[in-house]
This record gives structure tokens, C-alpha cells and sequence, in this order.
């Protein structure tokens, strides 16, 4: 019989990510498939009382929590002693827990430290004939399997989008504290701040419906002869203002700051999607100025409806890689489109 733990951390404010929610979501599929087994729910953070009562409405049985200061902020160490803590306390054999960058670095040597398993990037949870599957990706989203094991504990980072968030609602959760000993060495590390981009400089937006993916064409010269970055420049930034789409890029255009060459100074390598780029997952997505070839295209493996303008009739889009290629040029079309936006149009 399986004890489930969804295992998860606080925001910086005490509340809990949407991606614990997506754990949480797989952790209680798990659980409603398995009969005989239990959900519990261990959470680490200064403070974790909020965030076990906005889920208290779930099925779970029991709440552990790691507590205090020093569980504020990502630090391998003290996350790696919590997370080992709540998974003894909780005795699980099945460890949910979300693919932050702060768990997704820690989770693999708990699993070594408890003499179980982790697997990462898990993108779906299943239970046939009482044997647990996952489903992961390999080859840069290329290939899915489904995978099982036999030892325990077994710990699952969930990619954060793949799941639905869990909806049950808040109430009153009683938490059970565990208690960590933590050695001076183990507080070492301490983060002195963040640096971020500001808000609005901020392009990156993996909840956006859409993805706006920018390419190499944007640069080159156009019809008249001439290069128009000033313009291109007004033209995508003026459509993500309007849209609050996500801004990715091809890793030519990327890779032209690199080279020295004029380009367009919001993007950077954060932007690329692709084989050696990121893998984002967004309703729909739509690529311009863009060849769509194939270490490119890997990276919309997760983009539900994909639209693509260039003007070339033979581009990689055509040949089977978008569901719509408007062969035009991306100039006109989004001077028009944001246009329309302005005037009050969905995009
Ligand atoms: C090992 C390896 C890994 C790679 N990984 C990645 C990766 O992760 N991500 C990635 O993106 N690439 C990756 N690449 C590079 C990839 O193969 C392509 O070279 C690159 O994505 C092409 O970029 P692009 O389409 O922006 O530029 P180009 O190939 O230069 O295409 C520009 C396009 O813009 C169009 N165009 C020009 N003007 C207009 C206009 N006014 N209106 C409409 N269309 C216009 C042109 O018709 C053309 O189709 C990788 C390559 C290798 C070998």
C-alpha cells in the first residue's frame, strides 16, 4: 500500500505556486487510483500555516511542515535536510513533488539519502491494474515514454504546466512540525538579493496564452534593400504590450548579439526555444520571421496550436510543422494586428 506525499514549498509571501497545485493535482490522481493508499502533505517555508489551509479542502490525511527562518530561501543544504525530514516523518513511498528550480535541485540527493529513486520532468502520473507509470520525454521532447519502478521511496518532479491545478478549496489544516537539526555548515550559503529584469522588460511569461516567437528574418533586409530594427522593434514590442504573450526567439537571432551584429536588445538566450532552447508550453503559439527547421520546432512540442508567417512558401513550417503558415510579410501583418488590438480586437 502506497503513502503518497505531496511534498512542496512556500512562495517567498506563504502562499503555494500553481505548480504545487499541479503536484498536488498529480499526487491525489495517484491516490484516488490506489485503493488502500494515503495522501499526506509535507511542506517547507518560514511559515506554512497559509499554505496548508488553502489546500485543506484536498483528501490528504495528514499535514508535516519544516519551519522557521532558515527554510525561507532556496539553499540546497537546509532544503535537502526539510525535504529528507518531512519524507521519514511522513514514511512515504511515493514522494509528489513540483520541478521548481529550488526542488528540482535538491530532490535527487534526498532520493540517494532515503535509498530511493527520483525521476525528473515527469509530465503525467497513470495507474493500470494497480502498477504506477510516468510519462517522461527524452531526446528534447522528441520521444515519450512510459516508465514504472519497484523501488521505494519514489520520488516525482512534476514539470510545472503539465498538470491541471488542483481546485479543492481552503479550511482549517492542522500542520505537524518536524523538527531538523542544522549544523553551522549547512547555513553557509545565504541569498544576499534577487536580480530580475523589471516588470515590464520582463518577456518571458510562461501562464501567457500565447507564445510570440520572434526569428532571424526580422533583421535581414526586406524588399526595399534596407534592415528596419527600429520598426521591428515597435512592432513586437507593441504587440506583447497588447497581448501579454510570452516572447521566444530563434536561436539565429539570439545568437546575433553574440556576433556583434545589430539586433533586438529585449532578447536574450532566456528567449530561444528549441533543441538547445527551452521547451515551453502555452495554448497557442505563433512564429515569425522564422525559418521553422527542426532544432527550432523541437521546442513547440507543448504549443497546443501553432501558426506560422514567413515568406517563404518552402519553410520548414510548410512542411508540416504548422497547423497555418501565412505566407506574408510579418511586417505588415503585425502593424495590422496590433492595430486591430489597439482598436479593441482579441488577438
Ligand atoms: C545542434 C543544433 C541545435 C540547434 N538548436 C536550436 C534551438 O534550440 N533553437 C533554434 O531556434 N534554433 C536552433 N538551431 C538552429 C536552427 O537549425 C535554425 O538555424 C534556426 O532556428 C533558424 O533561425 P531563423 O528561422 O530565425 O533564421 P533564418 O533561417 O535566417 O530564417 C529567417 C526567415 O525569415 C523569413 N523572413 C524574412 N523577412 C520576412 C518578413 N518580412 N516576413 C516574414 N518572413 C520573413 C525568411 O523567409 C526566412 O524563412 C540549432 C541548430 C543546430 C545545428
Amino acid at each position: 500500500m502506497e503513502t503518497i506525499l505531496l511534498l512542496a514549498h512556500t512562495e517567498t509571501d506563504g502562499s503555494l505556486a500553481k505548480s504545487a497545485r499541479e503536484a498536488l493535482h498529480a499526487a491525489a490522481t495517484l491516490h484516488k487510483s490506489l485503493a488502500g493508499s494515503k495522501l499526506l502533505i509535507g511542506l517547507v517555508g518560514k511559515n506554512v500555516r497559509a499554505a496548508a489551509n488553502s489546500i485543506a479542502a484536498c483528501p490528504a490525511t495528514k499535514y508535516f511542515g519544516v519551519t522557521g527562518a532558515d527554510f525561507s530561501q532556496a539553499r540546497y543544504a537546509t532544503d535537502a535536510a526539510a525535504a529528507e525530514a518531512i519524507c521519514k516523518a511522513a514514511q512515504a513511498t511515493l514522494v509528489v513533488a513540483p520541478a521548481t528550480s529550488r526542488w528540482a535541485r535538491v530532490l535527487p540527493g534526498v532520493a540517494q539519502r532515503l535509498g530511493g529513486r527520483a525521476d525528473t520532468h515527469v509530465t503525467g502520473v497513470a495507474v493500470a491494474d494497480g502498477k504506477i507509470s510516468v510519462n517522461r520525454w527524452y531526446y528534447r521532447q522528441r520521444m515519450e515514454s512510459s516508465q514504472t519502478r519497484t523501488q521505494r521511496p519514489w520520488i516525482l518532479g512534476i514539470d510545472p504546466g503539465s498538470q491541471e491545478p488542483c481546485g479543492c478549496n481552503a479550511g482549517m489544516a492542522t500542520v505537524e512540525m518536524v523538527s531538523v537539526n542544522l549544523s553551522d555548515a549547512a547555513k553557509r550559503t545565504t541569498v544576499v538579493g534577487i536580480r530580475e529584469p523589471k516588470a515590464d522588460a520582463q518577456t518571458i511569461r510562461p501562464d501567457a496564452q500565447l507564445l510570440f516567437v520572434t526569428g532571424a528574418g526580422w533583421t535581414k533586409k526586406q524588399a526595399d534593400g534596407q534592415t528596419h530594427l527600429p520598426e521591428a522593434e515597435q512592432l513586437i514590442l507593441g504587440f506583447l504590450k497588447k497581448s501579454r504573450a510570452s516572447l521566444g526567439s530563434s536561436k539565429s537571432l539570439v545568437d546575433q548579439s553574440g556576433e556583434g551584429q545589430a539586433v533586438l536588445p529585449f532578447l536574450s538566450h532566456l528567449n530561444q526555444v528549441g533543441q538547445t532552447g527551452a521547451t515551453p508550453r502555452h495554448a497557442k503559439g505563433l512564429s515569425t520571421c522564422c525559418h521553422g527547421e527542426e532544432p527550432h520546432t523541437v521546442g513547440w512540442r507543448f504549443i497546443g496550436e501553432r501558426r506560422a508567417i514567413s515568406l517563404d512558401p518552402n519553410c520548414g513550417w510548410a512542411r508540416g510543422k504548422a497547423d497555418v503558415l501565412y505566407v506574408a510579410d510579418a511586417f505588415k501583418v503585425m502593424a495590422k494586428v496590433n492595430e486591430l488590438l489597439a482598436s479593441g480586437g482579441n488577438a
